[in-house]
């Protein structure tokens, strides 16, 4: 049972543990994630971004080369030297050769240089520095034909130069053509006559890497065809498109999440590390969390002193063994301790505790497997096991626990004897519940109790009215101590041969009880297990001593029960009524029954040697009832012994009790004891009696126990007698 609450909560912790580990997990995969996802957002986003520039930065690339070819048209072709040169009827071909031929291999900014006629006819050509011989201009492409097309009147009112992308027959080029004329005034012509100066350059790979280095493209290149999606379209005047530039995309995106990884590695792996070390704290505190809430039940379920499982573990277990699937018969076993209040008194609470812790182990050494013994507080224990032969099991435990205890116990120096009253009950969780079950073995125990110690009582329903009876009865004991329902009698106790009242014995009565008088052995013995004869004999000692008190020729003798010897204020408490009645010590006797003597010698020896320091007698009631000898009971020094009147009754018919009681009698005397026969009913029994040596008598012979108006009447008369 405990080792199953234990599990419960180490499975929770461990369950919790797995929950956490999951969601650490979780955190790290979706710190990742978000990582990436955002660092490959954001470099789509840069290289988006870059590739518009970049497009952006070729078509400004491809209109810078067209503007470098238009502004060599105008340099060359607003220029008044060339319009000398051209305009004159015989073209100068060595000016035009050293002019626009030669430059070609010493600047490279342009590759083939044409004069054309108002017809757009070929005058002189030049192409990489060589002769251009072919007339007809289709060599220069169709981009040239469509800006001529387009703007030919421009071109020929000289009002504007134009420039483009063409396809000639050595591959794509910009292509710039413009009116020869003066750069100021009119040009001196006055029919058709024009001349137009054209000027290309082609597109290679050399300054293509020039384009690309100005406007930092990478790797710019041309093709006939689009194959690549970073490319642009060249077009020609009328938009056809002659080819292509493309340039590798520098995708400074991914260069900078290239860049930026090593740090985001990084930082996944310090978030990794902190939500592990997380895991890691939480499970252990997780754990440590479960083994201090198990350390906690266990001191909960545990007895402090003996180390066995508490009530409350008993309690457990047994609604544990009652879950509706547990139909199981279960037997409780009530241990209660005889005589257990005696070692704490008289030897102290350590050998109480120490004495507990050893019959804590001496118990555990013998229950049955499967059962469970538990201290339920003071000096009571309980047993509980379940199964078909539970109640078979138990009885026999009891037995060897009875067996264990009646044997003395040896602490250090000391020998203490000990015994235990025990109940049995059993029953299966149809027919009664777990606190039934517990109340059936306590009645049982409470049974053994009364009825002597030392003993086993299975419950049963007899068992049950019997404690509901007794229960009864303390109520009314209670009630009627406050009712003032009880009286005090008193019963002559005379001289054997002069037959004067020496001595009066008080016994209680009560016969204001509504529901009825009760003769003191019915209701005393329960006042002493209920506990109600502290406050009862309280009574009777108080009422008697003062009844007493004026009649001071009379001593008085009290009973008291063994649980009122047992109460270490009882001196006290005797010294303190007798200066409330003004009552003489010397006056009172105080009569114990050998019972309690032998349970408690030592206790009773205290007592003893208290009360006959305040001055009073003890006397030993019930002798020859009990075993003790008289040898044995002589170390408790008391005065006097009464012969119960069971025995006595018997010396005129029974020889052995005759010789037994004037035995008895002289060793008490023998002893400087003084010896009282009970129970003298009749003339016979008082010679017998007074013959055997009994100083004093007490009978229906002498008189009945009688209320103190009668004894004050009675005593009179043996005044006026005497
Ligand atoms: P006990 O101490 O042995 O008291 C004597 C009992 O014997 C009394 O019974 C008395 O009435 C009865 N008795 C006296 N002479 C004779 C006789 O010649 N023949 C017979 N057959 N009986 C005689 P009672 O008053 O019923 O008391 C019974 C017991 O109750 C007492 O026995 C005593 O143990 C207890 N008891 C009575 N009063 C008190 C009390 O105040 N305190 C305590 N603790 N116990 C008391
Ligand atoms: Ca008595
Ligand atoms: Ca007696």
């Amino acid at each position: 049972m405990l080792n199953s609450l234990k599990w419960r909560n180490i499975t929770t912790a461990r369950t919790l543990f797995v929950m956490i580990l999951i969601a650490g997990t979780g955190l790290v995969v979706s710190i990742v994630a978000l990582l990436y996802l955002s660092l490959h957002l954001i470099s789509s986003k840069t290289n988006e971004i870059d590739e518009r520039r970049t497009t952006l930065a070729v078509q400004g690339a491809i209109q810078s080369s067209v503007n470098r070819v238009l502004s060599l048209v105008i340099d060359n072709a607003i220029w008044n030297d060339a319009v000398r040169k051209i305009y004159s009827p015989v073209l100068d071909n060595a000016w035009l050769y050293e002019t626009w031929a030669g430059s070609y291999k010493v600047n490279n900014l342009y590759d083939g240089t044409f004069v054309l006629d108002q017809n757009f006819k070929l005058l002189w050509g030049s192409f990489r520095s060589k002769p251009f011989t072919d007339t007809n201009i289709r060599f220069l492409g169709d981009g040239l034909q469509s800006i001529i097309r387009l703007h030919g009147d421009e071109l020929k009112s000289g009002k504007n130069i134009y420039a483009g992308i063409t396809k000639t027959g050595a591959g794509v080029a910009i292509v710039g053509i413009g009116l020869i004329r003066p750069m100021t005034g009119r040009l001196q012509v006055y029919d058709n006559t024009r001349r137009y100066l054209v000027i290309t350059r082609h597109i290679n790979a050399a300054n293509l890497k020039e384009l690309g280095n100005i406007f930092q493209i990478n790797n710019l290149n041309m093709t006939a065809g689009k194959n690549s999606s970073f490319s642009v379209p060249l077009r020609t005047a009328n938009g056809a498109v002659v080819g292509y530039l493309n340039w590798r995309p520098r995708l400074p995106g991914a260069e900078a999440a290239g860049a930026a990884s090593a740090d985001i590695r990084h930082i996944v792996l310090l978030a990794a590390g902190l939500i592990v070390l997380f895991i890691l704290f939480s499970g252990v505190g997780l754990f440590r969390l479960a083994r201090n809430e198990k350390y906690a039940r266990d001191i909960a379920l545990t007895d402090w002193l003996s180390r066995l499982p508490n009530r409350r573990a008993l309690i457990e277990r047994l609604e544990d063994a009652q879950n509706p699937d547990n139909n199981e018969i279960k037997t409780v076993v009530f241990i209660d301790l005889d005589g257990f209040k005696d070692v704490n008194d008289v030897h102290g609470h350590d050998v109480g505790d120490e004495l507990i812790i050893h019959i804590a182990h001496t118990l555990q050494a013998i229950v049955p497997p499967g059962g469970m013994l538990a201290r339920l507080g003071g000096d009571e224990f309980a047993m509980t096991l379940e199964g078909e032969y539970s109640e078979a099991q138990a009885s026999a435990f009891a037995g060897r626990v009875l067996e264990r205890l009646n044997a003395p116990v040896r602490l250090g120096d000391r020998t203490i004897y000990i015994g235990a009253s025990i109940g049995i009950a059993s029953g299966s969780p149809a027919d009664c519940l777990r606190s039934e079950l517990f109340r059936r073995a306590d009645i049982a125990m409470y049974h053994s109790k009364i009825t002597g110690k030392g003993r086993i009582t299975h419950y049963d329903a007899e068992l049950n009215s019997a404690r509901e009876y007794q229960l009864m009865i303390e109520n009314d004991i209670r009630l009627g101590l406050e009712n003032d329902e009880f009286d005090v009698w008193y019963q002559p106790i005379v001289d054997a041969r002069t037959q004067t009242t020496i001595i009066v014995e008080a016994l209680v009565r009560w016969p204001r009880r509504p529901k009825g008088e009760l003769k003191p052995d019915e209701f005393i013995g329960i006042a002493e297990t209920g506990g109600l004869i502290y406050s009862l004999g309280q009574f009777v000692l108080r009422r008697a001593c003062q009844d007493l008190q004026p009649l001071n020729d009379l001593r008085l003798s009290v009973n008291i029960s063994p649980a009122q010897f047992r109460d270490p204020g009882f001196e006290e408490k005797v010294a303190g009524v007798l200066i409330a009645s003004r009552f003489p010590a010397s006056r009172l006797q105080l009569e114990v029954t050998e019972t309690y003597v032998l349970e408690n010698p030592e206790r009773a020896r205290t007592a003893i040697l208290n009360l006959k320091t305040l001055g009073t007698t003890v006397a030993l009631d019930d002798f020859g009832t009990g075993y003790s000898s008289l040898g044995y009971l002589r170390r408790f020094s008391f005065d006097t012994v009464k012969i119960d009147k069971s025995l006595a009754g018997l010396v005129t018919e029974d020889e052995q009790a005759a010789a037994l009681v004037s035995g008895a009698i002289r060793v008490a005397s023998a002893l400087g004891m003084t010896v009282i026969a009970e129970g003298v009913e009749t003339e016979k029994q008082l010679t017998m009696l007074r013959l055997a040596g009994c100083d004093l008598l007490q009978g229906f012979y002498f008189s009945e126990p009688v209320p103190i108006a009668s004894l004050l009447q009675l005593h009179q008369q043996q005044g006026q007698e005497g």
